[in-house]
Formats: C-alpha cells, sequence, structure tokens
C-alpha cells in the first residue's frame, strides 16, 4: 500500500459544525433570482422579506436551513 501523505485529522462532529455554519452564511449572502410571484418579474431576492420593485408584493424568502 501506497501512502499518499494525505491525512484528513479533523474530528467528524466539528468538520459538521463547520460545514453547516458555511452552507448557511454561503446561502444568505447569495441573492437569488426569482419570478415574482404576483407579477412574473425577475427579481433578485436575499433571505428574509424581499418586496417586488415591480408590484410591491413582499416575497418572504426563508433560507433558514432544517437539519
Ligand atoms: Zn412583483
Amino acid at each position: 500500500m501506497a501512502k499518499n501523505g494525505v491525512s484528513f485529522n479533523f474530528k467528524s462532529k466539528d468538520f459538521e459544525k463547520f460545514l453547516k455554519k458555511q452552507t448557511q452564511s454561503f446561502i444568505e449572502e447569495q441573492s437569488i433570482e426569482i419570478a415574482c410571484p404576483n407579477c412574473d418579474n425577475k427579481i433578485a431576492i436575499t433571505s428574509g422579506k424581499n418586496p417586488c420593485p415591480t408590484c410591491g408584493q413582499v416575497i418572504d424568502f426563508d433560507t433558514t436551513l432544517k437539519f
């Protein structure tokens, strides 16, 4: 068996925690383009409540991850 010299030395619990945090903040920083359910205009929304700039419809976008 040849050793490749790479060892994964993290604790799986810590890694899991790290991953969840990274994923959550990544999603919260993203703005996602969707079609407004009211006027069908393309709008960029982020996590939380997003009023449509065209028709004023508030789109409640919940990005909370449920693990
Ligand atoms: Zn709209």
